[in-house]
């Protein structure tokens, strides 16, 4: 056997899902587990640290990352650009380290297509109602701007149907009842498909 590298593991999930606390919590237990540091556009939110959160640019600065092939992928989501650094992924793999990403689905549908081999999570809200619960609570958003991601996290889900290179865009689906539950499933499954 060659010399083996890290795994990607993209998860998806629509805005309120609670895929941050999610991601947050298994880093923090799994040192082979980086993530991967999205560019993007929007503003950062308070509690929000550039380089740690985003790397946070300028629409100038992310064409140009653009231009010159920098992203793996990205995808413009809520009127701002959002974009996975090539490099820093491929250095991390290279590394034998396991990469997170925690991306949208226009952009794992993207991933799926140059890299297949990728491991593709879902993270599903239990029911809209939680989601729309979900999103008031966190407090981040206007009212319309509330109403626009649950109607893009309605398309998600039918979009995650989708097949690319004869495959099913997604290998596992989690329903987020249960942060503590799904943290679990997510860490059997990143080992399970960690080994060999
Ligand atoms: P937020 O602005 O709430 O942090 O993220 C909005 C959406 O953009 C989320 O669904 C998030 O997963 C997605 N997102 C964050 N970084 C990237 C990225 O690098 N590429 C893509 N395609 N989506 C991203």
């Amino acid at each position: 056997m060659g010399l083996s590298k890290g795994r990607l593991f993209v998860i998806s999930a629509s805005s309120g899902t609670g895929k941050t606390t999610l991601a947050r919590e298994l880093l923090k237990d799994d040192k082979n587990l980086v993530p991967s540091i999205s560019y993007t556009t929007r503003p950062p939110r308070a509690s929000e640290q550039n380089g740690a959160d985003y790397y946070f640019v300028t629409k100038q600065e992310f064409s140009a990352i653009r231009r010159r092939n920098g992203f793996l992928e990205w995808a413009n989501v809520f009127g701002h650009s959002y974009g996975t650094p090539r490099k820093e992924v491929e250095e991390h793999l290279k590394r034998r380290r396991n990469v997170l990403l925690l991306i949208d689905v226009q952009g794992a549908k993207t991933v799926k297509r140059v890299r297949p081999n990728a491991v593709f999570v879902f993270l599903s809200p239990p029911s809209k109602t939680e989601l729309k619960k979900r999103l008031e609570k966190r407090g981040t958003e206007s009212k319309k701007e509330i109403q626009k991601r649950l109607r893009v996290a309605t398309r998600e889900l039918r979009e995650l149907n989708a097949m690319t290179n004869g495959r099913y865009l997604c290998d596992y689906r989690i329903v987020n009842r249960d942060i503590h539950k799904a943290r679990e499933i997510l860490r059997a499954i990143i080992r399970a498909e960690s080994s060999g």
